[in-house]
């Protein structure tokens, strides 16, 4: 059993945790992020801007100063070598929601928009399966780059150019030393640098040996370009870092035309000046690259070079990157995962790919929202899993049409309703939305409920159905248990009930108090379903939280996927297709898995219906 879940079922009088009030400004102290923005505000809910903190407010700036003419652009720049995930869909609301939120601030004409670039740099590890996914993810959240789908491959050609412009300047250089003794004398935060023997070479010499580099004269790791900045500089990253690599490897795009390969830092800041973009965010992490971005440029214009789209140079600002407690995040132990079979793909509902949200139940507008909520800041911090399942619960209780399904099912026989008989009773599909209406749902002689609502001898408090007792079923009648049947070994195998034919609907005649109301299907209208219940993957906040000599699959939840055959679900999901998200009621929501085939419904558990955020925001308020 998932933690939080040992308890018994609520009854339907117990308070819906779906319905509670958004988490106050008052956040778990461990989330910073959450704390910096007020998830109290009146954004509008699914509107997909996030509120941008500080970088809304430069470009705001910037955009009623005039700067870069009006215009913002910014880009998304997956590497594709991975699935997206939750982490970059920060990164997605941010890019893509600035413009998208300041399209009608500036005048007509002037471009305001975000570009999709991937970064591909290394063709050893990224694949057209990556570039496709990251695509379909962007989309799927809500955002759309036009006609502006980029490669830094794109580049390449003006790459080697300019890479030759710094050469003849004199600021860059052929480097034989391999890339281990390069590591080893850049020196460290207290010990300047070493300089190359190879750091004078005559520009003749760099042209020549560069341009032997590209023809592929070279072994792979032979040589390497570098920039000629500065071996004593305190920032590691001005150490005459390198910017070109030989890598026989052929390119999903541009084939085997180049055996050279710019490196990150090269390929990213050129590539947003060739662009156009104006704002260039990215992770705090790249904070100590930012005085190497502005370097780059600022040689290329002192040697007279200025791309076409540009009217004046990208700015790099940084954010904090969001860390999701009981997550990881890192595309290479992603891929360790999948590559382990510690989960079944990249899209297994367990992992935090946005793929697999997506199976999992997760709607963009969820996601959007939760984006929202921590806000952009420049503080490092964790947040919350519960958070991002609070904005999930949020959203699905709006939307999500309500059914009856038993999990775990116990036959009920109503001995006084007669045998064959078939009613049909309204149940109301939605509470939020009026607008959902009803539908039928059938009830007959034999049943099935919950087993966990029914106790042959129950503890003070307990509403539910045991002997003697009367209970409402939902949108039916009362019914009182009569007789416990069971089996040799003594298990419970079925219940005898009576009903009052006088409670059509669930009411009693007399206004006699009624404290349970179970939920139920009928055994003859029933669809059996596979279901599958998810917990987190990981079994504590920090996966990273390991030993010396432990990896991070220590800590993997061994009871993140539990499997329950046999359950019982109203005959209204006949119909409906793979995505399908409902709720059960007071079981939590549920969506329908791609698994499903006409033999098998496979439902995926979303979310239960406790909400654990909310609990957490409360008592930080004193509630
Ligand atoms: P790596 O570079 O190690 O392969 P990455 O997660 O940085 O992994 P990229 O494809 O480079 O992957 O990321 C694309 C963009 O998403 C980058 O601008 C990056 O800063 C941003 N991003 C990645 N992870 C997060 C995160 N956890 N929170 C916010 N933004 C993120
Ligand atoms: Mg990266």
């Amino acid at each position: 059993m998932p933690k939080g879940e040992s308890n018994p079922t609520p009854p339907l009088s117990e308070p819906v945790a779906g319905a509670t009030p958004r988490p106050g400004s008052g956040s778990s102290p461990r989330n910073a992020e959450a704390a910096e923005s007020d998830p109290t505000s009146t954004q509008p809910q699914g509107s997909g801007v996030p509120r941008g903190g500080f970088i809304r407010q430069i470009v705001e700036q910037d955009v009623s100063d005039g700067r870069h003419g009006g215009r913002v652009i910014t880009r998304f720049p997956p590497e594709p070598n991975g699935y997206l995930h939750i982490g970059h869909a920060k990164s997605i609301c941010l890019n893509f929601g600035l413009p998208r939120d300041l399209a009608d601030k500036v005048p007509a004409g002037v471009a305001v928009r975000c570009h999709l670039r991937f970064d591909d740099t290394n063709p050893i590890k990224e694949e057209q399966e990556y570039i496709d996914s990251i695509k379909e993810d962007v989309r799927w959240l809500g955002f759309d780059w036009g006609e502006h789908e980029y490669h830094a491959s794109d580049y390449f050609d003006q790459l080697y150019e300019w890479a030759l412009v710094l050469i003849r300047a004199g600021k860059a250089y052929v480097d034989d030393q391999d890339g281990e003794t390069i590591r080893l004398t850049r020196g460290t935060l207290t010990s300047p640098g070493e300089a190359s023997p190879y750091r004078q070479r005559s520009v003749e010499e760099n042209l020549d040996l560069f341009e032997r580099m590209r023809k592929g004269e070279f072994p792979d790791g032979s040589r390497v370009l570098r920039t000629k900045i500065d071996m004593a500089s305190p920032n590691l990253n001005m150490r005459d870092p390198v910017i070109y690599r030989i890598l026989h490897a052929r390119h999903p795009r541009t084939g085997d035309k180049w055996c050279i390969y710019p490196m990150y830092d090269w390929a990213h800041g050129q590539s947003d000046w060739i662009e156009g973009v104006t704002h260039s965010i990215c992770t705090l992490e790249f904070e100590a690259h930012r005085p190497l971005y502005d370097w780059f440029i600022e040689q290329l214009q002192a040697e007279g070079v200025q791309p076409p789209a540009a009217a004046d140079r990208p700015r790099q600002y940084e954010f904090a990157r969001l860390n999701l407690s009981h997550t990881i995040m890192s595309k290479r132990k992603l891929l360790e995962l999948v590559r382990g079979g510690h989960v079944r793909g990249w899209d297994d509902p367990r992992m935090p790919t946005l793929c697999g949200l997506r199976r999992r139940g997760y709607t963009p507008e969820a996601i959007r929202n939760f984006c929202d909520t921590i806000g952009v800041t420049k503080y490092n911090a964790v947040t919350e899993v519960s958070l991002l399942e609070h904005c999930l619960r949020d959203d699905l209780n709006r939307r999500a049409p309500r059914v009856m399904g038993v999990l775990n099912p116990l036959k009920v026989v109503i001995e006084n309703y007669p045998d064959g008989e078939v009613e049909h009773f309204d149940a109301v599909n939605n509470p939020e939305d009026p607008a959902a209406g009803t539908r039928k749902v059938p009830f007959s002689r034999v049943l099935y409920i919950e087993r966990e609502d029914f106790m042959e001898d129950p503890p003070r408090k307990y509403f539910r159905l045991y002997p003697g007792n009367e209970v409402r079923l939902r949108y039916a009648y009362l019914v009182t248990a009569t007789k416990v049947v069971k089996d040799e070994a003594g298990h419970i195998t079925e219940i005898h009930c009576r009903y009052d034919p006088d409670s059509r609907g669930g009411n009693a005649p007399d206004g006699r108090k009624v404290k349970g109301t179970i939920h139920w299907v009928s055994a003859a209208h029933a669809i059996d379903a596979e279901v599958r219940l998810y917990d987190h993957l990981f079994k504590c906040a920090d996966p990273d939280d390991v030993p010396e000599d432990g990896s991070f699959l220590d800590n993997l939840n061994p009871e993140s996927l539990k499997v329950s055959h046999g359950c019982k679900v109203e005959p209204s999901l006949a119909d409906a297709g793979p995505g399908h998200i409902c709720q059960f009621e007071r079981l939590g929501y549920f969506c329908i898995d791609p698994d499903t085939t006409p033999e098998n419904l496979v439902v995926n558990r979303t979310c239960t219906l406790r909400d654990t955020w909310a609990r957490i925001a409360g008592r930080k308020q004193g509630g």
